[in-house]
């Protein structure tokens, strides 16, 4: 499919954020998909291997891109590469421009403790947003349940910055709704979510969460910052 002019876009945005408001995951990524063809892409941590599955069965051959940090736990890739060889879609893994002892000889070892800020946005935001320039649309694992940060996340929204179409078919789905439809179909999971990790991103920056405590408490426990800036639109 060819590229659509940004103002285009922004109009199918409007117009689909009206009419899918309250549509199923399903009904979502089925539109997504005879949208946007191969310019449509889902960002997947793998620890939303939920959302691949969906995206599997109603966008099939869709694109799944995995941020591969160099910082990821031995789980995380091992569940990528399942995913990979099992489901019908397109594994993308991106990379940052330098590796983690590139990065260590230029910026110091453990940027992560000094400034994670820095360290995200060379390992996370600057990769998806490089690989991000080849689509019209991307999908997102989002959900309102995670954290009092993603309370207001629509099912499809607007993101400027990048001049895309943001997509997040399960913005609606509670963490049990996730359980539920994980079983029933089957999905392959991250083992490290029944570990006590119920969100998955780098190994420094990731913990367990504690009982009670929203999803996303594990990231960057103890310090401010809360999202790696992916999502700032
Ligand atoms: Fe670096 Fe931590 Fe961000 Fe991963 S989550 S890119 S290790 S600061």
């Amino acid at each position: 499919m060819d590229a659509r002019p940004r103002a285009e876009l922004r109009r199918i945005a409007d117009r689909a954020a009206a009419e899918l408001h309250d549509a199923t995951a399903a009904e979502v990524l089925g539109w997504a998909g005879r949208t946007f063809g191969d310019r449509l892409a889902v960002a997947s941590s793998m620890a939303d291997t939920v959302l691949v599955d969906l995206a599997a069965r109603h966008a099939p051959g869709v694109h799944v891109l995995f941020l591969d940090t160099g910082y990821h736990f031995p789980e995380t890739i091992g569940t990528r590469d399942a995913v990979a060889a099992t489901y019908p879609i397109t594994l993308v893994t991106v990379v940052p421009e330098q590796t983690v002892a590139e990065q260590d000889r230029w910026y110091g070892p453990r940027l992560y403790t000094r400034d994670p800020d820095k360290c995200c946005a060379l390992r996370k935001v600057a990769p998806l947003d490089g690989a991000l320039r080849h689509y019209d649309a991307w999908v997102t694992g989002m959900r309102r349940d995670e954290s009092p940060t993603r309370a207001d996340t629509p099912v499809v929204g607007w993101d400027d910055r990048r001049g895309l179409i943001k997509i997040n078919p399960i913005a609606a789905w509670t963490a049990n709704d996730m359980a539920e439809y994980a079983v029933r179909h089957g999905v392959l999971l991250n083992p490290l979510l029944s570990d006590g990790y119920l969100s998955v991103g780098c190994r420094p920056c990731t913990t367990r969460v504690a009982a009670g405590a929203d999803a996303r408490s594990g990231r960057w426990a103890g310090r401010a910052k809360t999202e790696c800036g992916l999502h700032s639109t």
